[in-house]
């Protein structure tokens, strides 16, 4: 999810502030019961963005616990990915679980909003896309710390306006080694 820009010049000031006091510890999130039942997660891509391919690469050169594999078949696929394009709202990516009646987690959608991402730098849309995959691993949303799981991507210690992260940080990589 995004937050609102605000102005890169208080942005600036607040780092200049912040960054070398603050910012130590992190620790992931988890989200209950949004883990699949195998470690290898099958993505079907279709947000025509090149920086899906590269964004899931940027998971998978880590041993993990789990990983994602790219399919152009559409079926049997954990992840569907798709482009919208939603002028109207804040977000520039969304995740979204579904359940079977038992309660199990069989599949994923994940969105990215071109009304946004359309906009942004590739490094930067590239980060929306492995953030949301990172959703897909059950990781949480974190916010002020330099992960790819911080889920601003601008603004007051955002993951691209402050910190310019887009590939899994160790703390990213240790939630799922957590979660499978
Ligand atoms: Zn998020």
């Amino acid at each position: 999810m995004s937050l609102k820009k605000i102005p890169s010049i208080i942005a600036l000031f607040i780092l200049s502030l912040t960054c070398f006091s603050t910012i130590a510890v992190n620790a992931y999130v988890l989200l209950q019961g949004w883990t699949f039942s195998t470690s290898t997660i099958i993505v079907l891509d279709n947000t025509g963005y090149s920086e899906t391919p590269t964004a899931v690469n940027n998971w998978n050169s880590y041993v993990l616990d789990a990983r994602f594999s790219l399919t152009g078949l559409p079926f049997s696929h954990h992840i569907g990915m798709v482009r919208v394009n939603n002028p109207g709202v804040g977000w520039d990516g969304a995740t979204t679980p579904y359940f079977d009646i038992w309660g199990h987690l069989y599949k994923m959608k994940i969105e990215i909003n071109h009304a946004t991402c359309g906009t942004y730098a590739s490094w930067v849309r590239r980060s929306v896309i492995a953030h949301e995959l990172g959703h897909g691993f059950s990781l949480g949303d974190q916010y002020f710390v330099p992960v790819l799981m911080n889920g601003a991507t601008w603004g007051f210690n955002s993951r691209c306006g402050t910190f310019g992260i887009f590939t899994p940080q160790a703390d990213d990589r240790a939630g799922v080694n957590a979660a499978y």
